[in-house]
């Protein structure tokens, strides 16, 4: 385990926000994407300004891992080489495959989301996920590594997301544990 996620700077970051980068650092995938948490809770279209402290906690420690970043509003790009978020930037590659998202993931995302869109299918992409969740947990065939999810997977059996889960899982469980434990009791919820 990296000294860094026995640090107390480490703990007070925003759980979510270590979740997405402990994914990056133990390179599970190229770049992240960092939500930098919010002052408050957002309650209309109100603009938001960013926790300060947050923002502070969030930059040394990727001073201190040496991973590169860019900051474009309240987003933090986090990458281990330039040439991927140069990619990004021009178009190269898509934010999915930024994100290490499946391709086939990706797209299903995306078909999903314009048949919604059309009217075409009354739920989106997230909900028929959720749904096939329901039913395999309920049949006993769920496999509870699939909690780990950073993406909408295509479908539950899908061999590159079981893959990417259980790593995530995995590094999860060895490097925050606090974390793991958050992540799966919140993506219990829509299973249950
Ligand atoms: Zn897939």
């Amino acid at each position: 385990m990296k000294d860094i996620y026995k640090s107390q700077s480490w703990k007070k970051i925003d759980v979510v926000v270590r979740i997405d980068l402990i994914t990056v650092v133990e390179k599970i995938r190229i770049g992240g994407k960092l939500e930098i948490p919010l002052k408050y809770i957002r309650t209309g279209k109100e603009c938001v300004p960013v926790d300060k402290k947050q923002r502070i906690l969030i930059l040394s420690c990727l001073k201190e891992l040496k991973l590169k970043f860019k900051e474009i509003g309240n987003s933090l790009y986090v990458f281990w080489e330039q040439s991927n978020f140069d990619k990004l930037e021009n178009g190269e590659i898509k934010i999915g495959e930024f994100l290490g998202y499946p391709n086939c993931c990706s797209e299903a995302f995306y078909k999903r989301c314009e048949k919604f869109l059309k009217n075409k299918s009354p739920i989106g992409p997230a909900q028929i996920f959720w749904i096939k969740q329901k039913m395999a947990a309920k049949e006993g065939k769920y496999n509870d590594d699939l909690d780990f999810w950073l993406h909408i997977p295509c479908e539950l059996n899908c061999k590159e997301t079981l893959a990417m889960v259980s790593k995530i899982r995995k590094v999860l469980e060895e490097n925050d544990p606090e974390a793991a434990v958050f992540f799966q009791e919140l993506h219990k919820k829509y299973r249950t």
